[in-house]
């Protein structure tokens, strides 16, 4: 069985073809670069319909197929900005109709789960996902992947970036501090909040922007890490506490940073639990996450109609993970 899969959800289009031994034939992706502030998403989008075929042709050219060899066509339905999902989803629906094709509408942070899962050949991890925009932790129970805690405001890199933003380090800035903090002497206090089990960063955002003002810049962006850092080891912990999961998978493309992997390392061996990193080329985003979710889906019988609204506040918690007993394949 072989699918393809198209993500569209934010500033990359991509494309990627699976087989159902987990083998990556294609991964073709271009990504919207705004040249100063956030994403623009018609810019996104825009970017997305010109370009777009151009991407689904180099796939289909770099796994040696046709799009008559493909079993079914997968897309990211949500969540995500409305009018990148929605480019992604017409180019899906015009495959699926014009060839004869199922089509298969996934979730888009289920895929960063699922695509962890297979490179990493892990079964059942408690998930930290950490992107630009959702923060979230997240493990499977009683057929769906439970939300444990969450942000109430902004993403864990959204923070990244907009505190990089206003410091004059540009998008994606998440590196740039990772190296900063590196130099950073002095911890500042700043808003630690923790509510429940959720995270809220955006007292945190404004405290270190004004920190900036009276203190060394590496200083504020050492002591930025730490206290979000921390934030998100211990909603991780408590619900790592409370699952007992042997696992914990770092995803989303925070999780590059050495230093969250360095504290969320020591947080799970304190629970005899190991840590998992989803290698970058499949932490960002990427079509082949979406065309292996895809296959899962498909395989265990869900099918989208072409006619399915994209959903661009879509949860983790709303699918039905009929799929999850899969065999992972030796790929
Ligand atoms: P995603 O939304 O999953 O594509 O991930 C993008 C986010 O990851 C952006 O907010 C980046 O700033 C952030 N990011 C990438 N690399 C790092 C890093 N080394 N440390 C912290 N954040 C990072
Ligand atoms: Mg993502």
């Amino acid at each position: 069985m072989i699918v393809l899969g198209i993500e569209s959800t934010a500033h990359t289009f991509g494309v990627g073809i699976v087989d159902d031994n987990g083998r990556i034939l294609a991964d073709q992706r271009i990504q919207h670069r705004p040249k100063e502030g956030g994403i623009r998403p018609r810019d996104s989008a825009q970017m997305m319909s010109e370009r777009g075929a151009d991407v689904i042709k180099a796939a289909l050219d770099e796994a040696k197929i046709s799009i008559q060899d493909v079993n079914a066509i997968a897309y990211a339905i949500g969540p995500g900005l409305g009018p990148c999902l929605r480019t992604g989803a017409i180019a899906a629906r015009f495959l699926a109709a014009k060839y004869n094709k199922p089509l298969v509408g996934v979730n888009h942070c289920i895929a960063h789960i699922e695509i962890g899962k297979l490179v990493g050949k892990i079964r059942d991890p408690l998930v930290v996902y950490l992107s630009g925009a959702n923060t979230q932790i997240i493990a499977l129970a009683n057929g769906r992947y439970r939300i444990f805690g969450e942000t109430l405001d902004i993403g864990l890199g959204n923070l990244l970036d907009s505190w990089g933003r206003k410091v004059g380090i540009p998008f994606p800035a998440g590196p740039k501090i990772e190296e900063l903090a590196k130099q950073g002497k002095k911890f500042i206090p700043l808003p630690y909040t923790v509510k429940g089990s959720d995270l809220a960063f955006s007292g945190l955002y404004t405290a270190a922007v004004r920190a900036t003002e009276k203190h060394d810049i590496a200083d504020v962006a050492y002591s930025l890490q730490e206290v979000a850092f921390s934030m998100v080891a211990e909603v991780a912990e408590r619900a790592l506490a409370h699952t007992e999961k042997g696992e914990v998978l770092l995803v989303g493309g925070v999780a590059a940073n050495k230093r969250l992997q360095k504290i969320m390392r020591i947080m799970a061996e304190g629970h005899n639990a190991s840590l998992h990193v989803v290698p970058m080329k499949y932490a960002a985003d990427n079509g082949i996450m979406i065309a292996w979710t895809g296959l899962l889906m498909y395989r265990a019988g869900i099918t989208t109609p072409l006619s399915a609204p994209i959903n661009p506040k879509f949860r983790t918690d709303q699918v039905d993970v009929v799929w999850a007993d899969y065999e992972t394949p030796d790929a």
